[in-house]
Parts: C-alpha cells; sequence; structure tokens
C-alpha cells in the first residue's frame, strides 16, 4: 500500500487529525455508550441460533440477517471456517448458552480463494517457523460450506445437529444463496 505525502481532504481527513483509528472507535463508542441502555437481557441469544461467518468487511450479519441486540451468537473468522476452536464456541453456545440452530456464511470473492496451503511456506521462510493451523484456502465456496456443515454435523460436542444450514452471501447483491448438504 502507497501512502501520499498531501494534505488529506475528503471523508477521512477528520480521522487522520483526531489520531489513529482506534482512537476514532473509542470516541464513537462514547456516543454509543451516550444513547445506550441496559436492555436487561443475560447471555443467552434469544432466537437460540448461532452464526458462523466470514470476516469479511463487506459482509454485515446483523443487517443482512434482520438481527437485533441480543438475538444470536456470531462466530467469525476468515473464512468462517469450522475450525476446533469455532467448535469450541459452538459447544459452549450450545451447551451453556442455550442456542440450538447453527447458520454457516461463507461469501463470493473470499480472501481464501486467492491464496493457497503455500502461505504457511512463504510463513516459515520469512519468520523461520511453520504455523500449526492450516490455511484453510478452498477453490469451490459451495464445496468449503458443504465441507463445513460436515463438520458441524460430526461433531462430537455438539447437542443439535439436526439444524445446520448454509449459505454463501452475494458481496455484489447482498443476497444469500442456500447451498444443499448433498
Ligand atoms: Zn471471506
Amino acid at each position: 500500500m502507497t501512502t501520499s505525502a498531501s494534505v488529506p481532504t475528503g471523508p477521512d481527513s477528520a480521522i487522520v487529525r483526531r489520531g489513529t483509528v482506534t482512537d476514532r472507535l473509542v470516541d464513537a463508542n462514547e456516543r454509543y455508550a451516550d444513547a445506550f441502555t441496559d436492555p436487561g437481557m443475560d447471555a443467552r441469544p434469544v432466537l437460540h441460533v448461532a452464526v458462523v461467518a466470514c470476516m469479511d468487511a463487506r459482509l454485515d450479519l446483523h443487517a443482512a440477517l434482520g438481527l437485533e441486540l441480543g438475538d444470536c451468537h456470531t462466530i467469525r473468522n476468515a473464512g468462517g471456517v469450522v475450525t476446533d476452536d469455532v467448535i469450541r464456541s459452538l459447544t459452549i453456545s450450545q451447551r451453556k448458552l442455550g442456542t440450538r440452530s447453527i447458520v454457516l456464511i461463507h461469501h463470493t470473492g473470499c480472501g481464501l480463494e486467492s491464496i493457497t496451503e503455500d502461505f504457511r511456506n512463504e510463513l516459515e521462510l520469512e519468520v523461520g517457523q511453520r504455523p500449526a493451523w492450516a490455511v484453510e484456502a478452498f477453490r469451490d465456496v459451495d464445496q468449503d460450506v458443504r465441507q463445513s456443515m460436515q463438520r458441524v454435523r460430526t461433531s462430537p460436542f455438539l447437542l443439535h445437529t439436526d439444524e445446520v444450514r448454509g449459505f454463501v452471501f452475494d458481496v455484489k447483491t447482498g443476497l444469500l444463496r442456500e447451498i444443499d448438504p448433498a
């Protein structure tokens, strides 16, 4: 990424003047807290659902799914991959916090389609240590959603695997497309 030495103008100029991006977030939080009232909820999601999704910045889960504060658990990582740590969160979600349904959301144009498992080798060459984790790169998003559904359904730790559905979110149209698990 290149940087410009010119004086910033436009919508970003206020951010630059105020400091870092994190400063901007902290400022926004103060305004949020000013208008915030305690909803009096406990930690159990109102809709008894957990959503596992990619961390992609174009996917606003609450807006895209009509979710309100307190409705669901959201578990996100690069790719929306069902890793051991996602199984950990889902297990706690179901066994301790009462969720029953699981929604898996991948999306078009995912960054994991443009890299390969070679990324681990590149890291090893650069830093001298090979990561223990898999990159979980993929070429076929539909197949990757099916694999994720399969990983959830075959987990011995989950109580409820009868209501697991998988989707691809189109970042151009905002629409979900359901993936047939078969
Ligand atoms: Zn993604």
